[in-house]
């Protein structure tokens, strides 16, 4: 017997939920390109994006996934031969700071390892030996979505600002915006890349780079400029179509436009960051008391550093894939697979996997995925502790 059928659930860091009114709004035949609502929405969404980043610069979007806006960040603001420092916290810095060597940037790497945040006093060290300031841009994750790695932004500006270097601090909040915070102005962030289909809730499609000024100048001086990824036309459109250059994404700025209501104006920012990090303390407690005298762990130890939009756990392989494999048979839950932590064909991949809390999620989804956990973690006879069912109702429960 299977119990999968009934609504299925992606709880994978992306895409992400999306809405039913987000569906239903993309439903809709082809709007007039040429003038009218269509421009009257995008105009408007523009302001409503820079609220999500709590910024006062500017944004592009393109239309593309986050690898495309890695690209953007790239050929906008560097030179082929500038220097870069990548610091990576699990997997996905190293895409980017391999595409950036791929354009011909050279990359000073500090790998801080897969279930580590960033160590500030190494960065500033770093900072402080480049007296001649060859580093142009520092990139960095918010959120690693292979090991859910959290680094901490504002401290991590701070100490960039202490040392007095001048490179341009980018950051990738793809699998963290819109679900806990990120102050672009406060903390100083220079550059910022995100998706549509992770905390914005709408398909995968569109990718957002949100920057300052000091960005726009180092456009002036970067060789790598290419007439798509461009921002200047985008940001300073003088015909509706410089926006996207080339047919606007309608039917997914239709989806993004319900989202950023929904995101904005019904449920408010801070109380979404407020939700991510309740659930995401509801899953914690849950995975601690299975990891009583048991394998599974959670691959962050320190609280402090975890996201709060996805969770990444190991357990004896190869129980995290037969785990995988029951939730999404018997009862409608896929789990994210394990991601960077071993090559898929070394038997360990199948000790982990990771679960997401992001987006269009509440307490009874995350609560029923975590009761199908149990369940499959029963049905397989894989060891674990009691009460985590319990443990995290109990999360929920308190104000
Ligand atoms: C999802 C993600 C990306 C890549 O996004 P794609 O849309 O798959 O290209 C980049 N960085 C982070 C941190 C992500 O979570």
């Amino acid at each position: 017997m299977s119990l999968y059928h009934g609504r299925h659930y992606l709880a994978i860091p992306g895409p992400s939920v999306m809405p039913d009114r987000v569906l239903q709004a993309m439903h809709q035949a082809a709007p007039n390109i040429y003038e009218g609502a269509l421009h009257d929405m995008v105009n408007g969404m523009i302001p409503d994006l820079k609220r999500v980043a709590k910024s006062s610069g500017e944004v592009a979007i393109y239309i593309c996934n986050g690898h495309g806006t890695w690209e953007a960040s790239l050929t906008n603001t560097l030179s082929r031969g500038d220097k870069v420092l990548a610091l990576a916290t699990g997997r996905f810095v190293l895409f980017w700071a391999k595409m950036a060597e791929s354009l011909g940037v050279e990359v000073d790497l500090i790998d801080f390892g897969k279930s580590s945040p960033v160590d500030l006093d190494m960065v500033a060290a770093r900072l402080k030996a480049d007296s001649e300031h060859r580093y142009k841009a520092i990139m960095v994750t918010q959120t690693d979505t292979a090991s859910t790695a959290r680094n901490d932004i504002e401290a991590l500006g701070e100490c960039i600002r202490s040392t007095g270097h001048p490179a341009l601090y980018m950051v990738d909040s793809m699998a963290s915006l819109g679900c806990e915070p990120f102050e672009m102005d406060r903390w100083g962030v220079d550059l910022m890349v995100a998706g549509s289909q992770k905390g914005l809730m709408t398909p995968p499609g569109l990718g957002f780079m949100f920057f300052n000024q000091r960005v726009i100048e180092a456009r002036e001086k970067a060789n790598m400029v290419t007439p798509y990824w461009d921002f200047l036309p985008r940001i300073n459109p003088q015909v509706f179509y410089e926006y996207f250059f080339g047919t606007a994404p309608t039917h997914h700025l239709f989806g993004l436009r319900e989202a950023l209501t929904i995101l904005l104006e019904e449920e408010g920012l801070e109380e979404a960051w407020a939700r991510h990090a309740k659930l995401s303390r509801a899953v914690w407690a849950a995975f601690d008391a299975w990891g009583q005298n048991s394998s599974i762990r959670l691959n962050i130890k320190n609280p402090k550093f975890r996201s709060h939009a996805v969770t990444a756990i190991s357990m004896d392989a190869p129980h995290a894939t037969e785990l995988r494999r029951w939730t999404e048979k018997k009862a409608g839950v896929t789990l994210g697979i394990g991601l960077g932590m071993a090559e898929r064909t070394d038997p360990a991949y199948h000790g982990f996997f990771r679960v997401a809390h992001m987006g269009h999620v509440n307490a009874h989804m995350t609560l029923g995925m975590l009761a199908v956990i149990d369940a499959g973690l029963k049905a397989l006879n894989i060891p674990h502790g009691d009460g985590a069912l319990s443990a995290a109702s109990q999360v929920v429960s308190e104000a």
